[in-house]
């Protein structure tokens, strides 16, 4: 049988997805505790990522080559910058990049050294089912969220929004820094701190990925505001039902 890693950014998402595992077992590799155990009948390893760039790249490595892992699912919270990427939407990533990666002029802007590249694909068929797990539970999981949380969180009308994933080590909470991402890299619907770590990664040992993030902010002046509000509230809900979705679908 095969080992999916689960991958969770946040705390309250791994509690959550760790809640659906009967017989979790913990191991230490690397100063982080991975949880090798079944979910729905599948072999899993969950884990939380660790917040950035570095963090991703080892924990995605610790995965690949202690735990064996055939394939990654993701899922974490993202600031929105595509025009209608709302608080309360999706983003299943199709494609990732390196937003502060920038060995200009010798390589060209956000290209990685060494590979010809600046962009790396998610893998298309678990990304697909991913999408569809995730626009399930959009459809269901709102109306249980109750009047209040929607209410303050405009989550009337989610959507599940696919492309572009840019990652980067900055929290992205000013209007002007979102706005000149947006200039940059024009396709970019959402940022984010891990998921291009993880795909170049995957990338390296042919291991195929696939991202979810529920969009927490606009990585504007406000994120830092909406960002705990959302996770408390509303991210954790979203993060495990689509792992459950995913993994009762397979
Ligand atoms: N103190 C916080 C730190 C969160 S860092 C905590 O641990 O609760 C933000 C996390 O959410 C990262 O994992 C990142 O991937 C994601 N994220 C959400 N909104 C973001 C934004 N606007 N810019 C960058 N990352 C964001």
């Amino acid at each position: 049988m095969t080992t999916t890693a689960i991958v969770s950014a946040l705390h309250e998402e791994l509690a959550a997805v760790l809640e659906l595992m009967p017989d979790e077992r913990q191991q230490v590799v690397g100063g982080r505790s991975f949880w090798r155990g079944h979910l729905h009948g599948h072999d899993v390893v969950a884990v939380l990522s660790g917040i950035g760039k570095v963090a991703a790249a080892t924990t995605a490595t610790s995965l690949i080559e202690r735990f064996g892992v055939q394939s990654i699912v993701f899922t974490g919270v993202a600031g929105g910058l595509g025009d209608g990427v709302n608080v309360g939407d999706v983003v299943v990533a199709q494609r990732f990049l390196q937003h502060d990666m920038d060995a200009s002029p010798i390589f060209p802007r956000h290209e990685v050294p060494g590979y010809g590249r600046a962009t790396f694909e998610a893998d298309a068929v678990q990304t697909a089912r991913l999408a569809s797990a995730s626009a399930l539970v959009l459809s269901a999981l709102p109306s249980q969220l109750g009047a209040d949380v929607l209410t303050t969180f405009g989550l009337q009308a989610p959507r599940c929004h696919q492309g572009l994933l840019i990652s980067g080590d900055r929290f992205v909470a000013t209007t002007a820094e979102s706005q000149a991402l947006r200039d940059v890299l024009p396709d970019a619907l959402a940022v984010e701190m891990e998921g291009a770590a993880f795909a170049q990664v995957c990338h390296d040992y042919g291991v195929p990925l696939a991202v979810v993030r529920t969009i927490s902010d606009r990585a504007d002046d406000a994120a830092h505001v909406d960002f705990p509000r959302f996770l408390r509230e509303v991210a954790r809900r979203y993060s495990s039902a689509i792992i459950e979705t995913l993994l009762r679908k397979k």
